[in-house]
């Protein structure tokens, strides 16, 4: 291995995923978390085959499976209930399931573990304070309650989301998240009898994506267009807001207004994108998941993508002869794909609002080559995830 120690910024998916996998192979991993022990955002996800592949890599496949809900089969339903297309997803040959919805509160729960039993150390409130990268290492100085001594690492991996400060350090300003005019709705939910896979619905300009969580528990989303974003808003103005969103859908989806009470886990906000054009990092210092390439939600990929970064970078350092030569490579694997997605999510969002683009779509914004790769077929009409990406572990 070309790296001793590394230096994870944020413990979400990526980062713990990246921390799993780098001290699962002898690395010395030290993760700053700025959230507080226990603070989980969100409610839940959707783990495609490919997420699941990631899974499986760093040993928490079955624990994942345990803690969620496999499902087969996605639903697209009409305004009135009627059910417009049962979409199979693909085959996800050596798995044992194709698609697991999981809490958040639980998969972070799977990972934390995972990352310490492999022997990274975490240290949540805290953050670094500066970065300084010079041709051997990265000499690293930290803020917070409870931090790692100030010290020298041989790569910075950055997977601190969309809001990343080692973007910033990396980029500046240059590559602050874009509004896409659209926003999301969700909330938490007792599942409902009829809900046994993903299910989109289509009302007006709602789109409505509902997830099993496990057999007590799913979670709603609700995307429509906002032009200008609500800045100051509380969980159950949200919840009333998605309640008379709901009033538009007919059968079983629209009678869950009634059961919207969770309001505390009502959130709600803009969609945002960030696409950069150039590699994801500098010297020794790396972004990866939304950090570096955020998406709209539409292919429920984002955390797969990032779990993907994350296995992608250690197998990278591993096979090279000098940090340049993996990252390199890590990126030059990662960027079709995660251009694919970001390019996929972006036509499905256009053409759900009646807007569909001729040939490729411009979201990613792109003139970077891996990027052109991702041609936009017009099977994509309400297709969804019909059209997932290959696996990792498949030719890249
Ligand atoms: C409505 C919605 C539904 C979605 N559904 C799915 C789905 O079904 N399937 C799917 O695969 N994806 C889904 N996604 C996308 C997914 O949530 C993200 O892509 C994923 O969480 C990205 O992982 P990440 O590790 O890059 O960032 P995050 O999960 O955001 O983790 C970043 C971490 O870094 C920490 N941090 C931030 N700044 C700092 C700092 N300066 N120092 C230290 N720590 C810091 C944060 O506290 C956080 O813990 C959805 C997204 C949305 C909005």
């Amino acid at each position: 291995m070309i790296v001793d120690r590394v230096l994870v910024q944020g413990g979400g998916i990526g980062g713990l995923v990246a921390a799993t996998a780098l001290a699962r192979r002898g690395v010395e991993v030290d993760v700053v978390e700025r959230r507080l022990a226990g603070s989980v955002l969100g409610v839940g996800l959707n783990q495609p085959s490919n997420a699941l592949r990631a899974m499986e890599e760093i040993g928490v496949l079955d624990d994942c499976l345990a803690a969620g809900y496999q499902w087969d089969d996605l639903r697209m339903i009409s305004a009135d209930g009627t059910v417009l297309a049962e979409i199979p997803p693909p085959p996800a040959p050596g798995l044992p399931a194709r698609n697991n919805g999981i809490q958040r509160r639980e998969l972070c729960r799977v990972l934390l573990d995972a990352a310490a039993k492999a022997g990274a150390r975490l240290y949540h409130d805290a953050t670094t304070a500066a970065l300084r990268d010079d041709d051997d290492g990265v000499e690293v100085t930290f803020t917070g309650r409870d931090t790692p001594a100030p010290g020298r690492y041989d790569l910075v991996a950055g997977f601190d989301g969309i809001r990343s400060a080692a973007r910033r350090y990396l980029f500046g300003d240059r590559y602050e998240p874009r509004l896409t005019g659209f926003s999301v709705w969700r909330i938490s939910l007792p599942r409902p009898p009829e809900l046994d896979g993903v299910v989109y619905a289509f009302a007006g300009n709602v789109k409505a994506t509902l997830i099993p969580l496990s057999a007590d528990d799913s979670y709603i989303a609700l995307v429509a267009p906002e032009e200008s974003v609500q800045q100051k808003t509380t969980p159950s103005r949200i919840a009333a807001q998605m309640r008379a969103m709901l009033q538009e859908f007919g059968g079983w989806i629209g009678g869950l207004a009634k059961h919207i009470s969770q309001e505390n886990s009502a959130a709600h906000g803009p969609i945002e994108q960030v696409t950069l054009d150039e590699p994801w990092y500098r010297g020794r210092v790396l972004i990866g998941g939304d950090a570096a390439h955020a998406t709209s939600p539409h292919m429920a990929q984002g955390a797969a993508m990032a779990a993907e970064d994350a296995v992608v970078l250690a197998q990278e350092l591993e096979r090279a002869t000098s940090v340049a030569e993996a990252l390199d490579a890590w990126w030059k694997r990662r960027i079709p794909r995660a251009g694919l997605v970001q390019d996929y999510s972006a036509e499905l969002m256009r053409q759900e609002q009646g807007k569909a683009s001729s040939g490729r779509p411009e979201a990613a914004g792109t003139s970077d080559p891996g990027r052109a790769r991702s041609p936009c077929p017009a099977v994509l009409n309400r297709a969804g995830p019909g059209v997932h990406p290959r696996m990792i572990d498949e030719d890249d």
